[in-house]
């Protein structure tokens, strides 16, 4: 489960959030793209909008469901 005490710092604010437990496997990104980004080294994903329409939240929580360390979280 991801932490929110461990956000990575590029999240924009709201509910849904990646953190440093992140492997930078691309998936969210993949699954999510208009949601999941990788930052400019690509160390980790973070979210750049949060999901506007049931659409881009289905995605996000496919995105979570699938992450393999358990790194996306939704505190909303
Ligand atoms: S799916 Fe998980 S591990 Fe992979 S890039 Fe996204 S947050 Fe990181």
């Amino acid at each position: 489960m991801a932490d929110k005490a461990n956000k990575v710092s590029e999240n924009v604010p709201g509910p849904y959030y990646c953190d440093y437990e992140c492997i930078a496997c691309n998936l969210c990104v993949d699954t999510s793209p208009e949601n999941f980004k990788m930052n400019d080294d690509e160390s980790n994903a973070y979210v750049y909008k949060q999901p506007e329409n049931d659409e881009e939240k289905s995605a996000c929580e496919e995105a979570l469901d699938a992450c393999p360390v358990e790194a996306i979280g939704n505190d909303g």
